[in-house]
């Protein structure tokens, strides 16, 4: 089977279920392609209802960015506010999509506590911080349209957000309680064995390569001969998309992500470094998060750019930042950095894809896929079910000059990480 490549989540995480490539030809009623957190949660939504479901990864599960995130449950199922999600969706597929977002954390620890999912879940909440007029209008948005649809998200001045995380860097943010973190390859395959438990079978090392019609039916090719037919077909492969689908790894944007951590702190910094061990992110151009593991090491995390798109790249940025929030992360050893492939989308929302009668995609988590993957898998498995999704099953749309636009983020984000450098301003 192909493994994990090495990361502070692959050397700590629990172990994954055994998944038998798939070697025989078989019939079930739903295949799924891909077993990340979308996958993985398709399959567990439908096996719960009984539905017969057959998961195929190309490597195992948790391999793509699921076993390679930041591991924070973010709030809301998007960065962008209540208000823009209207703006992009119209009225009633926003207040939609919306509702949905507020549930996405809710579903991840739901599931957690009762599958018993062992990944170091906590929920001391999401901190976001700003400096000078960075953030101020996005984080005064975000607090009012959710605390007006109820949530109890709240303004943070530079003493606030000082207290709660412990960095002097930031002159204003917010907190959300809603968020939280995560061991994100444990939760993978927690989520893994979960719908193993519940009847689903999920093969690794079986690379889907084709899916064309059999009769009413699909039928989805393995790599190696094999194959699998059934009635619906779920495709889960985000960032990692490939030519499965004619045109669907046009629809999103792939763009490389770094993280970092450190070794465990020790006791004369750990004190001071995110007392709370809150989940935090910067309302700076180019998104920087930050949180604890277990252990006490400081995980930080990134994008790379245009001359730093590999897995093995230089990870020298994002420590950089860490020692800027932290001084006293100077001299701290740091023991891994690893990166992967989330994807973007046109609208900088998830997409919810039907690409043919009995055929779902679901992608383009911007970033924020730990909560919204969960939920678009549970999405995925009601279009399958006949129920409504809370998303709006849009067609497929390509980016035009797609090679092009990889080249486009990876320059705004140069340009971004030297604007969000220059020297902060105090707030008016
Ligand atoms: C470095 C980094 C940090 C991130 N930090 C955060 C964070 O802190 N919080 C957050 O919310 N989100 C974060 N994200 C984003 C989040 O990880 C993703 O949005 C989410 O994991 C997507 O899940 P997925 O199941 O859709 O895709 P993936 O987990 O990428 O899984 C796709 C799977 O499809 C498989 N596959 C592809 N093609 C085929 C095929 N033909 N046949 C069979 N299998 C195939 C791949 O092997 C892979 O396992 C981060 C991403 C990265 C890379």
């Amino acid at each position: 089977m192909t493994s994990m490549p090495p990361s502070l989540w692959a050397r700590t995480a629990i172990a994954g279920p055994e998944c038998p490539p798939l070697v025989s030809t078989e019939e079930c009623d739903t295949v799924v392609v891909g077993a990340g957190y979308t996958g993985c949660s398709a399959a567990l939504h439908l096996a719960r209802e009984g539905r017969a479901v057959r998961v195929l990864e190309a490597a195992e599960p948790g391999w793509g960015c699921s076993g390679r995130n930041g591991g924070q449950v973010n709030p809301g199922g998007n960065r962008a506010t209540p208000d823009e999600i209207i703006e992009t969706l119209g009225r009633e597929w926003g207040e939609r999509f919306i509702t949905m977002g507020h549930e996405t954390c809710d579903l991840v620890f739901e599931l957690i506590d009762r599958y018993r999912i062992d990944c170091e879940a906590l929920r001391p909440g999401y901190v976001q911080g700003g400096w000078g007029n960075t953030g101020l209008e996005y984080e005064r948005d975000w607090v009012a349209q959710w605390n007006a649809r109820g949530v109890e998200t709240r303004l943070l001045d530079a003493n606030e957000i000082r207290d709660l995380i412990g960095s002097d860097h930031y002159d204003h943010g917010l907190f959300d309680p809603r968020g939280g973190n995560v061991q994100p390859l444990s939760y993978a395959r927690g989520l893994a064995h979960a719908a193993i438990a519940e009847g689903a079978v999920i093969h690794g090392n079986s690379k889907a390569t084709r899916i064309e019609r059999s009769g009413n039916d699909w039928r989805v090719s393995v790599e190696g001969g094999s194959s699998l037919t059934a009635r619906h077909v779920l495709i889960g492969t985000n960032g990692y998309t490939d030519d499965l689908w004619p045109g669907l790894r046009r629809s999103v944007v792939p763009v490389c992500s770094f993280v970092a951590a450190t070794a465990p702190l020790g006791h004369n910094v750990l004190p001071r470094v995110l007392p709370g061990r809150h989940a935090v992110s910067e309302s700076g151009r180019v998104i920087v998060y930050y949180r604890l593991d277990r252990d006490g090491r400081f995980v930080i995390g990134g994008h790379g750019n245009l001359f730093n798109v590999d897995t093995s790249g230089d990870d020298s940025h994002v420590r950089a930042v860490a020692e800027r929030l932290y001084p006293e992360l100077g001299g701290v050893d740091w023991e891994y950095h690893w990166a992967g492939w989330p994807a973007m989308t046109r609208t900088h929302l998830p997409m919810l894809v039907g690409l043919a009668p009995g055929v779902f995609a679901g992608l383009g988590y911007n970033g924020r896929g730990v909560a919204t993957a969960t939920m678009m898998g549970k999405q995925l498995a009601l279009a399958v079910l006949g129920e409504a999704p809370a998303l709006r099953v849009e067609p497929l749309s390509t980016f035009a000059l797609h090679p092009l636009r990889q080249i486009g983020i990876s320059y705004r984000l140069i340009v971004g990480s030297w604007l969000d450098r220059r020297p902060r301003r105090k707030a008016a």
